[in-house]
Protein backbone atom coordinates (compact mmCIF):
# COMPACT_ATOMS: atom_id res chain seq x y z
CA UNK A 1 0.00 0.00 0.00
CA UNK A 2 2.91 2.55 0.00
CA UNK A 3 2.17 3.48 -3.47
CA UNK A 4 -0.80 5.85 -1.43
CA UNK A 5 0.28 9.21 -0.34
CA UNK A 6 -1.77 11.40 1.71
CA UNK A 7 -1.78 15.23 -0.02
CA UNK A 8 -3.53 18.01 0.74
CA UNK A 9 -6.52 19.09 -2.04
CA UNK A 10 -6.00 22.72 -1.96
CA UNK A 11 -2.35 24.14 -1.02
CA UNK A 12 -2.60 26.83 2.10
CA UNK A 13 -2.76 29.92 0.80
CA UNK A 14 0.33 30.73 2.93
CA UNK A 15 3.40 28.27 3.67
CA UNK A 16 4.93 30.66 6.51
CA UNK A 17 4.02 32.10 9.47
CA UNK A 18 3.37 35.18 9.61
CA UNK A 19 5.73 37.74 11.35
CA UNK A 20 4.38 40.03 14.24
CA UNK A 21 2.23 42.45 13.09
CA UNK A 22 3.69 44.62 10.54
CA UNK A 23 4.34 47.85 11.12
CA UNK A 24 2.10 49.80 8.38
CA UNK A 25 0.06 47.34 6.11
CA UNK A 26 -1.03 48.97 2.70
CA UNK A 27 -4.53 49.92 1.69
CA UNK A 28 -6.53 47.71 -0.49
CA UNK A 29 -6.91 50.59 -3.19
CA UNK A 30 -3.77 51.19 -3.33
CA UNK A 31 -2.55 47.24 -3.76
CA UNK A 32 -5.27 46.53 -6.90
CA UNK A 33 -3.64 49.88 -8.32
CA UNK A 34 -0.28 48.38 -8.04
CA UNK A 35 -1.03 44.60 -8.69
CA UNK A 36 -3.38 44.79 -10.97
CA UNK A 37 -4.29 41.23 -9.68
CA UNK A 38 -5.86 39.17 -12.33
CA UNK A 39 -6.83 36.08 -9.82
CA UNK A 40 -8.48 36.97 -6.33
CA UNK A 41 -6.99 38.50 -3.85
CA UNK A 42 -7.60 37.70 -0.10
CA UNK A 43 -7.40 40.67 2.33
CA UNK A 44 -7.02 40.08 5.67
CA UNK A 45 -7.13 42.87 8.26
CA UNK A 46 -5.40 42.35 11.54
CA UNK A 47 -6.43 45.30 13.56
CA UNK A 48 -10.43 44.25 13.19
CA UNK A 49 -9.80 40.76 13.87
CA UNK A 50 -7.97 41.49 17.26
CA UNK A 51 -10.63 44.40 17.93
CA UNK A 52 -13.51 41.97 17.21
CA UNK A 53 -12.42 39.07 19.33
CA UNK A 54 -11.62 41.95 22.08
CA UNK A 55 -14.87 42.55 22.08
CA UNK A 56 -16.14 39.60 22.21
CA UNK A 57 -14.28 38.41 24.85
CA UNK A 58 -14.65 41.72 27.49
CA UNK A 59 -19.04 40.77 27.11
CA UNK A 60 -18.71 37.09 27.04
CA UNK A 61 -18.80 35.88 31.18
CA UNK A 62 -17.04 32.70 30.50
CA UNK A 63 -14.27 31.40 27.73
CA UNK A 64 -14.10 32.51 24.53
CA UNK A 65 -13.26 29.41 22.42
CA UNK A 66 -12.33 30.44 18.68
CA UNK A 67 -14.11 27.14 15.86
CA UNK A 68 -11.32 26.94 13.92
CA UNK A 69 -12.75 25.96 11.07
CA UNK A 70 -14.43 29.27 10.37
CA UNK A 71 -10.47 30.54 8.99
CA UNK A 72 -7.69 28.90 9.98
CA UNK A 73 -5.41 31.37 8.28
CA UNK A 74 -2.32 32.13 10.74
CA UNK A 75 -2.48 35.85 10.26
CA UNK A 76 -6.18 35.60 11.64
CA UNK A 77 -5.25 33.17 14.43
CA UNK A 78 -2.55 35.15 15.45
CA UNK A 79 -4.85 38.40 15.39
CA UNK A 80 -7.25 36.62 17.03
CA UNK A 81 -4.70 35.68 19.90
CA UNK A 82 -3.72 39.54 20.20
CA UNK A 83 -7.06 40.15 20.85
CA UNK A 84 -7.36 38.04 23.61
CA UNK A 85 -8.56 34.79 22.69
CA UNK A 86 -6.80 31.91 24.44
CA UNK A 87 -9.15 29.05 23.87
CA UNK A 88 -9.33 26.98 20.38
CA UNK A 89 -12.54 24.44 19.30
CA UNK A 90 -10.93 22.48 16.77
CA UNK A 91 -12.36 19.86 14.85
CA UNK A 92 -9.02 17.24 13.30
CA UNK A 93 -6.00 16.44 13.93
CA UNK A 94 -4.87 19.64 11.42
CA UNK A 95 -6.22 22.10 13.44
CA UNK A 96 -5.14 21.39 16.30
CA UNK A 97 -1.28 20.75 14.83
CA UNK A 98 -1.47 24.16 13.55
CA UNK A 99 -2.97 26.14 16.86
CA UNK A 100 -0.40 23.78 19.21
CA UNK A 101 2.20 25.09 16.92
CA UNK A 102 1.96 28.66 16.46
CA UNK A 103 0.64 28.89 20.63
CA UNK A 104 2.16 26.38 22.88
CA UNK A 105 0.24 27.77 25.78
CA UNK A 106 -3.60 27.71 23.81
CA UNK A 107 -5.77 25.80 25.56
CA UNK A 108 -7.09 23.69 22.89
CA UNK A 109 -10.89 21.96 22.82
CA UNK A 110 -11.35 18.78 20.29
CA UNK A 111 -15.01 19.57 19.62
CA UNK A 112 -15.89 17.20 17.03
CA UNK A 113 -18.33 14.68 18.06
CA UNK A 114 -16.91 11.88 15.81
CA UNK A 115 -13.40 11.26 16.01
CA UNK A 116 -10.78 9.09 14.17
CA UNK A 117 -8.83 6.90 17.06
CA UNK A 118 -5.61 8.02 16.19
CA UNK A 119 -6.63 11.48 16.32
CA UNK A 120 -7.64 11.39 19.94
CA UNK A 121 -4.28 9.70 20.92
CA UNK A 122 -2.32 12.52 18.91
CA UNK A 123 -4.61 15.47 20.59
CA UNK A 124 -4.21 14.24 24.44
CA UNK A 125 -0.54 12.87 24.00
CA UNK A 126 1.17 15.21 21.60
CA UNK A 127 -0.52 18.04 21.74
CA UNK A 128 -1.70 18.25 25.57
CA UNK A 129 -5.31 18.64 24.22
CA UNK A 130 -7.45 17.71 27.58
CA UNK A 131 -11.17 18.58 26.37
CA UNK A 132 -13.23 16.19 23.80
CA UNK A 133 -16.96 16.35 23.04
CA UNK A 134 -19.35 13.30 22.03
CA UNK A 135 -23.02 12.91 21.62
CA UNK A 136 -22.72 8.87 21.76
CA UNK A 137 -22.28 5.87 24.32
CA UNK A 138 -20.03 4.40 21.61
CA UNK A 139 -17.75 7.61 21.19
CA UNK A 140 -17.45 7.82 25.12
CA UNK A 141 -16.04 4.32 25.14
CA UNK A 142 -13.76 5.09 22.36
CA UNK A 143 -12.37 8.57 23.92
CA UNK A 144 -11.99 6.81 27.24
CA UNK A 145 -9.94 3.86 25.69
CA UNK A 146 -7.82 5.80 23.42
CA UNK A 147 -6.96 7.90 26.39
CA UNK A 148 -6.46 4.98 28.68
CA UNK A 149 -4.04 3.57 26.07
CA UNK A 150 -1.96 6.07 25.80
CA UNK A 151 -0.20 5.57 29.12
CA UNK A 152 -0.53 9.41 29.35
CA UNK A 153 -1.92 10.68 32.68
CA UNK A 154 -3.79 14.02 32.35
CA UNK A 155 -7.20 15.39 33.45
CA UNK A 156 -9.86 14.19 31.16
CA UNK A 157 -12.47 16.49 30.33
CA UNK A 158 -15.83 15.32 28.47
CA UNK A 159 -18.58 17.50 26.88
CA UNK A 160 -21.51 15.80 25.65
CA UNK A 161 -23.53 17.52 23.07
CA UNK A 162 -26.94 18.48 23.32
CA UNK A 163 -29.68 18.21 20.32
CA UNK A 164 -31.42 20.97 19.83
CA UNK A 165 -35.11 21.58 18.05
CA UNK A 166 -35.03 23.39 14.72
CA UNK A 167 -34.87 27.44 15.57
CA UNK A 168 -34.80 30.32 13.84
CA UNK A 169 -30.55 30.05 12.86
CA UNK A 170 -29.86 30.47 9.13
CA UNK A 171 -27.83 27.21 9.34
CA UNK A 172 -29.55 24.41 11.19
CA UNK A 173 -26.49 22.30 12.83
CA UNK A 174 -28.61 19.80 15.07
CA UNK A 175 -29.22 17.69 11.53
CA UNK A 176 -26.11 16.16 12.37
CA UNK A 177 -24.50 15.99 15.51
CA UNK A 178 -26.09 16.03 19.05
CA UNK A 179 -28.36 13.36 21.69
CA UNK A 180 -31.25 13.92 22.34
CA UNK A 181 -32.16 15.04 26.23
CA UNK A 182 -32.37 11.73 27.22
CA UNK A 183 -29.48 10.03 25.54
CA UNK A 184 -27.48 13.44 26.92
CA UNK A 185 -29.02 12.68 30.36
CA UNK A 186 -27.28 8.95 30.22
CA UNK A 187 -24.18 10.72 28.85
CA UNK A 188 -23.73 12.81 31.64
CA UNK A 189 -24.08 10.07 33.92
CA UNK A 190 -21.83 7.63 32.51
CA UNK A 191 -18.85 10.17 31.54
CA UNK A 192 -18.79 11.86 34.87
CA UNK A 193 -16.73 9.03 36.75
CA UNK A 194 -13.94 9.13 34.01
CA UNK A 195 -13.41 12.94 34.32
CA UNK A 196 -11.80 15.40 35.95
CA UNK A 197 -14.42 17.92 34.45
CA UNK A 198 -17.51 17.06 33.13
CA UNK A 199 -19.71 19.56 30.21
CA UNK A 200 -22.87 20.06 28.23
CA UNK A 201 -22.81 21.76 24.80
CA UNK A 202 -25.18 22.62 22.13
CA UNK A 203 -24.93 24.52 18.97
CA UNK A 204 -27.71 27.35 17.87
CA UNK A 205 -27.44 27.29 14.55
CA UNK A 206 -24.84 29.30 12.37
CA UNK A 207 -26.15 33.22 11.96
CA UNK A 208 -28.78 32.82 14.53
CA UNK A 209 -30.04 35.94 14.62
CA UNK A 210 -32.76 35.54 17.82
CA UNK A 211 -31.10 35.86 20.99
CA UNK A 212 -33.90 33.95 23.12
CA UNK A 213 -32.31 30.58 20.76
CA UNK A 214 -30.02 31.07 23.71
CA UNK A 215 -32.36 30.96 26.49
CA UNK A 216 -34.33 28.21 25.26
CA UNK A 217 -31.06 26.24 24.91
CA UNK A 218 -29.83 26.91 28.11
CA UNK A 219 -33.21 26.14 29.62
CA UNK A 220 -33.34 22.63 27.92
CA UNK A 221 -29.42 22.12 28.85
CA UNK A 222 -30.71 22.32 32.65
CA UNK A 223 -33.33 20.43 32.43
CA UNK A 224 -30.94 17.56 31.11
CA UNK A 225 -28.52 18.39 33.70
CA UNK A 226 -31.51 18.07 36.05
CA UNK A 227 -32.69 15.04 35.01
CA UNK A 228 -29.13 13.34 35.28
CA UNK A 229 -28.21 14.31 38.79
CA UNK A 230 -24.65 14.68 38.39
CA UNK A 231 -22.61 17.19 38.68
CA UNK A 232 -21.83 19.85 35.48
CA UNK A 233 -18.86 21.96 35.56
CA UNK A 234 -18.80 23.43 32.24
CA UNK A 235 -21.81 24.61 29.92
CA UNK A 236 -20.96 25.39 26.56
CA UNK A 237 -23.26 27.57 24.85
CA UNK A 238 -21.46 27.11 21.19
CA UNK A 239 -21.26 29.15 18.24
CA UNK A 240 -23.98 30.89 16.03
CA UNK A 241 -23.49 34.73 16.93
CA UNK A 242 -24.72 37.11 13.76
CA UNK A 243 -22.88 39.46 11.79
CA UNK A 244 -24.79 41.74 9.56
CA UNK A 245 -24.91 41.63 5.17
CA UNK A 246 -26.79 43.46 3.76
CA UNK A 247 -30.45 44.57 4.35
CA UNK A 248 -29.89 42.37 7.36
CA UNK A 249 -30.73 43.20 10.90
CA UNK A 250 -29.38 41.83 13.84
CA UNK A 251 -29.83 41.82 17.59
CA UNK A 252 -26.88 43.63 19.47
CA UNK A 253 -24.41 41.37 20.90
CA UNK A 254 -25.09 42.80 24.89
CA UNK A 255 -29.14 41.81 23.83
CA UNK A 256 -27.81 37.94 22.91
CA UNK A 257 -25.47 38.17 26.29
CA UNK A 258 -28.03 39.41 28.40
CA UNK A 259 -29.96 36.11 27.47
CA UNK A 260 -27.17 33.75 28.13
CA UNK A 261 -26.32 35.33 31.44
CA UNK A 262 -29.73 35.43 32.35
CA UNK A 263 -30.74 31.62 31.41
CA UNK A 264 -27.53 30.53 32.80
CA UNK A 265 -28.06 31.92 36.05
CA UNK A 266 -31.70 30.37 35.91
CA UNK A 267 -29.71 27.16 36.72
CA UNK A 268 -28.64 27.86 39.42
CA UNK A 269 -24.76 26.38 38.99
CA UNK A 270 -22.79 29.04 40.54
CA UNK A 271 -19.38 26.63 40.11
CA UNK A 272 -20.00 25.97 36.64
CA UNK A 273 -18.17 27.81 33.94
CA UNK A 274 -19.70 29.14 30.61
CA UNK A 275 -18.24 28.48 27.79
CA UNK A 276 -18.66 29.91 24.04
CA UNK A 277 -17.68 28.98 20.55
CA UNK A 278 -18.18 32.06 17.97
CA UNK A 279 -16.80 31.17 14.63
CA UNK A 280 -18.55 33.73 12.30
CA UNK A 281 -18.81 36.61 14.41
CA UNK A 282 -14.82 36.90 15.45
CA UNK A 283 -13.91 36.91 11.93
CA UNK A 284 -16.67 37.76 9.14
CA UNK A 285 -15.87 41.52 8.70
CA UNK A 286 -11.84 41.10 8.75
CA UNK A 287 -11.93 39.33 5.89
CA UNK A 288 -12.63 41.11 2.24
CA UNK A 289 -11.84 39.31 -1.67
CA UNK A 290 -11.29 41.34 -4.30
CA UNK A 291 -12.09 39.77 -7.61
CA UNK A 292 -11.78 40.80 -11.69
CA UNK A 293 -14.78 41.36 -13.80
CA UNK A 294 -14.08 39.73 -16.75
CA UNK A 295 -16.86 39.83 -18.47
CA UNK A 296 -20.47 41.65 -18.33
CA UNK A 297 -23.96 40.92 -19.42
CA UNK A 298 -26.36 42.87 -18.88
CA UNK A 299 -27.13 42.71 -15.13
CA UNK A 300 -24.84 39.37 -14.58
CA UNK A 301 -21.06 39.69 -13.96
CA UNK A 302 -18.57 36.92 -15.31
CA UNK A 303 -15.88 37.17 -12.32
CA UNK A 304 -12.75 35.17 -11.22
CA UNK A 305 -14.03 33.65 -7.91
CA UNK A 306 -16.98 32.12 -7.38
CA UNK A 307 -18.76 29.17 -5.67
CA UNK A 308 -16.20 26.77 -5.83
CA UNK A 309 -13.75 29.65 -4.58
CA UNK A 310 -14.84 31.47 -1.66
CA UNK A 311 -18.04 32.70 -2.41
CA UNK A 312 -19.58 29.41 -1.83
CA UNK A 313 -22.38 30.79 0.43
CA UNK A 314 -23.66 33.34 -2.24
CA UNK A 315 -24.29 30.37 -4.35
CA UNK A 316 -26.73 27.77 -2.85
CA UNK A 317 -27.10 29.88 0.65
CA UNK A 318 -27.95 32.98 -1.36
CA UNK A 319 -25.85 35.26 1.40
CA UNK A 320 -25.45 38.47 0.21
CA UNK A 321 -22.48 40.05 0.89
CA UNK A 322 -21.21 43.87 0.71
CA UNK A 323 -19.20 44.97 -2.76
CA UNK A 324 -17.61 47.84 -3.87
CA UNK A 325 -16.40 48.45 -7.27
CA UNK A 326 -12.71 49.62 -7.49
CA UNK A 327 -11.41 51.32 -10.79
CA UNK A 328 -8.04 52.73 -10.00
CA UNK A 329 -7.80 54.74 -13.67
CA UNK A 330 -10.78 56.79 -13.72
CA UNK A 331 -14.33 58.20 -11.87
CA UNK A 332 -17.48 55.25 -11.64
CA UNK A 333 -21.07 56.29 -12.12
CA UNK A 334 -22.78 57.47 -8.85
CA UNK A 335 -25.57 55.08 -9.28
CA UNK A 336 -25.87 51.62 -8.12
CA UNK A 337 -27.75 48.97 -9.18
CA UNK A 338 -28.16 45.33 -8.41
CA UNK A 339 -25.68 42.33 -10.36
CA UNK A 340 -25.31 38.95 -10.15
CA UNK A 341 -22.04 37.30 -10.50
CA UNK A 342 -20.86 33.81 -12.51
CA UNK A 343 -18.09 31.96 -11.03
CA UNK A 344 -15.20 31.14 -13.17
CA UNK A 345 -15.66 27.08 -13.20
CA UNK A 346 -18.09 25.67 -16.30
CA UNK A 347 -20.42 24.46 -13.99
CA UNK A 348 -23.47 26.20 -14.27
CA UNK A 349 -24.32 26.01 -10.54
CA UNK A 350 -21.39 28.60 -10.35
CA UNK A 351 -23.52 31.19 -9.82
CA UNK A 352 -24.33 33.80 -7.03
CA UNK A 353 -27.67 35.46 -7.37
CA UNK A 354 -26.76 38.74 -5.05
CA UNK A 355 -28.34 41.15 -5.79
CA UNK A 356 -24.54 42.76 -5.10
CA UNK A 357 -24.91 46.66 -5.79
CA UNK A 358 -22.63 47.86 -7.48
CA UNK A 359 -22.24 51.23 -10.24
CA UNK A 360 -24.52 50.75 -12.82
CA UNK A 361 -21.50 51.42 -15.70
CA UNK A 362 -19.26 48.55 -14.28
CA UNK A 363 -17.70 47.08 -16.85
CA UNK A 364 -14.96 43.84 -17.82
CA UNK A 365 -11.67 45.03 -16.34
CA UNK A 366 -12.97 46.77 -13.01
CA UNK A 367 -12.14 44.78 -9.65
CA UNK A 368 -14.94 44.62 -6.93
CA UNK A 369 -13.94 43.94 -3.47
CA UNK A 370 -16.57 41.53 -1.80
CA UNK A 371 -16.93 41.94 2.26
CA UNK A 372 -17.73 40.13 5.50
CA UNK A 373 -15.83 37.09 4.25
CA UNK A 374 -13.41 36.89 6.57
CA UNK A 375 -16.14 33.69 7.84
CA UNK A 376 -16.35 30.57 5.75
CA UNK A 377 -14.92 32.53 2.21
CA UNK A 378 -11.24 31.59 1.99
CA UNK A 379 -11.13 28.47 3.78
CA UNK A 380 -13.46 26.71 1.81
CA UNK A 381 -11.93 27.05 -1.42
CA UNK A 382 -11.14 24.21 -4.14
CA UNK A 383 -9.33 23.43 -7.07
CA UNK A 384 -12.26 22.28 -9.27
CA UNK A 385 -11.63 23.48 -12.99
CA UNK A 386 -8.01 24.51 -12.27
CA UNK A 387 -9.12 27.75 -10.66
CA UNK A 388 -7.39 27.26 -7.18
CA UNK A 389 -4.90 30.35 -7.76
CA UNK A 390 -5.56 33.66 -5.38
CA UNK A 391 -3.16 35.46 -3.14
CA UNK A 392 -3.29 36.79 0.34
CA UNK A 393 -2.53 39.95 1.60
CA UNK A 394 -2.68 41.62 4.85
CA UNK A 395 -4.33 45.41 5.20
CA UNK A 396 -5.13 48.26 7.15
CA UNK A 397 -8.29 49.44 5.61
CA UNK A 398 -11.50 49.46 8.16
CA UNK A 399 -14.31 46.41 7.18
CA UNK A 400 -16.20 47.09 4.26
CA UNK A 401 -19.20 49.13 4.84
CA UNK A 402 -18.55 48.89 8.37
CA UNK A 403 -21.40 48.01 9.92
CA UNK A 404 -21.68 50.09 13.74
CA UNK A 405 -20.37 47.77 16.29
CA UNK A 406 -22.60 46.29 18.63
CA UNK A 407 -22.21 48.45 22.13
CA UNK A 408 -19.92 46.36 24.60
CA UNK A 409 -21.40 44.87 27.08
CA UNK A 410 -19.96 44.00 30.62
CA UNK A 411 -21.35 41.77 32.69
CA UNK A 412 -22.85 43.82 36.32
CA UNK A 413 -21.38 43.24 39.23
C1 LIG B 1 -19.08 25.70 13.15
C2 LIG B 1 -19.13 25.55 14.61
C3 LIG B 1 -18.99 26.68 15.44
C4 LIG B 1 -18.92 28.10 14.93
O1 LIG B 1 -20.18 28.51 14.49
P1 LIG B 1 -20.45 30.02 14.03
O2 LIG B 1 -21.85 29.98 13.58
O3 LIG B 1 -19.50 30.34 12.95
O4 LIG B 1 -20.27 30.88 15.22
C5 LIG B 1 -18.97 26.47 16.80
N1 LIG B 1 -19.08 25.23 17.33
C6 LIG B 1 -19.22 24.13 16.56
C7 LIG B 1 -19.33 22.81 17.21
C8 LIG B 1 -19.27 24.25 15.18
O5 LIG B 1 -19.42 23.18 14.42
Amino acid sequence: MSQFRVRNAVSPLRRRLPEAQPEALPQVDALVAELRPEEPLHCLRPAVFAATAAEFVAAFPGDTLYAVKCNPDPAVLRALWNGGVRHFDCASPAEIALVRQMFPAAEIHFMHPIKARGAIREAWMRHGVRDFVLDSMAELAKIVEEVEATGVDGQLGLVVRLALPKGEAVLDLSGKFGAAPKEAAALLCAARPHVARLGIAFHVGSQCLEPLAWRRAIALAGEVIQAARVRVDIVDIGGGFPVVYPDVEIPALGAIMAEIEDGFDRLGLPDARLWAEPGRALVAGGGSVVVQVQARRGDMLFINDGVYGSLADAGALAFRYPARCIRPAGETSATSRGFGFFGPTCDSADVMQGPFFLPEDIAEGDWIEIGQLGAYGACLRTGFNGFDRARMVEVADAPLDAPALPVAYTRAA
